[in-house]
């Protein structure tokens, strides 16, 4: 058991069976210590996360095709943006493939809604980022009636069968959705609107689409119960608390490097040999 969890990540966060409506935005489940703790904690699990991926980086580099792919789904100010910055961080960027997926290009909506996906999959030996992803395909798209519904409801069977391939090709996928509460969304929001250094990242529509919160409730919950797979689970984030969600993604990804049982490459090449010549040189 890793130190300060009652029970693994996995199985706190898990999404079986979870109705988003009683989800305590504010809780932090499986962690039995407070803020401090999680912020200690994050410098330390954070090494060990960039240990794992620079042997995750270095068998990419050796052949291997296998990658991670941290899907990271949630409302505006659910904060995204935070795990990419304070987790994501942590590691060497050079082994980091992130994506974002906004309103789609109008090349982009000349294609199927995989398409621009399919293009930004990680590479093997890559720790993969989707901030936003296909999934937006089942929940903007559904809310707002962007495609009618004979058009959307497919999506879900489609996207399972899609990430049953990505892992076949050896891409593990940890998919996260974050939640913060209304109340908790409206004062991140007034913060983006008190906060000179924080304007950059305020929007007019975001404060338009809280009224359609109860759809996106709706919407994400049908995206859990559909596409939530045994290979392919969701893990559903109470995000009120920052330094508990970039705590939880950390120890998420830790488990997911750890379960590839990486090792370091062996060498291709006489080491005696090469000391000598070095010796020599
Ligand atoms: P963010 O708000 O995350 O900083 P952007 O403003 O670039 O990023 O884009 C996010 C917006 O794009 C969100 O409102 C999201 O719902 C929308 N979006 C993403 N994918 C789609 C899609 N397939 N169709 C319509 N809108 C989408």
């Amino acid at each position: 058991m890793v130190e300060y969890w009652s029970v693994p990540v996995t199985e706190a966060l898990k999404a079986h069976g979870l109705r988003i409506a009683d989800l305590a935005t504010s809780s932090t489940p499986g962690f039995t210590g407070d803020k401090q703790k999680a912020q200690e904690l994050l410098v330390q699990r954070g090494e060990a996360l960039s240990g794992l991926q620079e042997k995750l980086f270095a068998n990419g580099r050796s052949g291997d095709r296998r990658s991670v792919l941290l899907v990271l789904q949630g409302m505006d100010t659910a904060g995204k943006g935070g795990i990419v910055r304070h987790v994501i961080g942590s590691v060497d960027p050079q082994g980091v493939d992130r994506a974002a997926f906004g309103v789609p290009t109008d090349e982009e909506r000349r294609h199927h809604y995989l398409w621009r996906v399919n293009k930004a999959l990680p590479r093997g030996g890559q720790l993969g980022v989707f901030d936003r992803s296909h999934y937006e395909d089942v929940l903007v798209v559904r809310v707002h009636e962007l495609v009618p519904r004979e058009e959307w409801e497919p999506r879900y069977d489609e996207i399972n069968q899609f990430e049953r391939e990505l892992i076949g090709e050896g891409i593990t996928l940890v998919k996260v959705a974050m939640f913060v509460s209304l109340d908790e969304q409206k004062k991140r929001l007034r913060q983006r609107l008190e906060r000179p250094d924080k304007y950059w990242k305020f929007n007019p529509s975001d404060i338009d689409e809280r009224a359609y919160w109860p759809a996106y409730q709706e919407a994400y919950q049908a995206m859990l119960d559909r596409t939530s797979t045994a290979d392919a689970p969701w893990y559903v984030l109470p995000a009120d608390h920052k330094w508990y969600a970039r705590l939880a993604v950390t120890e998420l990804l830790i488990d997911a490097l750890e379960k590839l049982d990486l090792h370091w490459p062996p060498a291709n090449f006489d080491i005696a040999e090469q000391l000598r010549r070095l010796e020599r040189a």
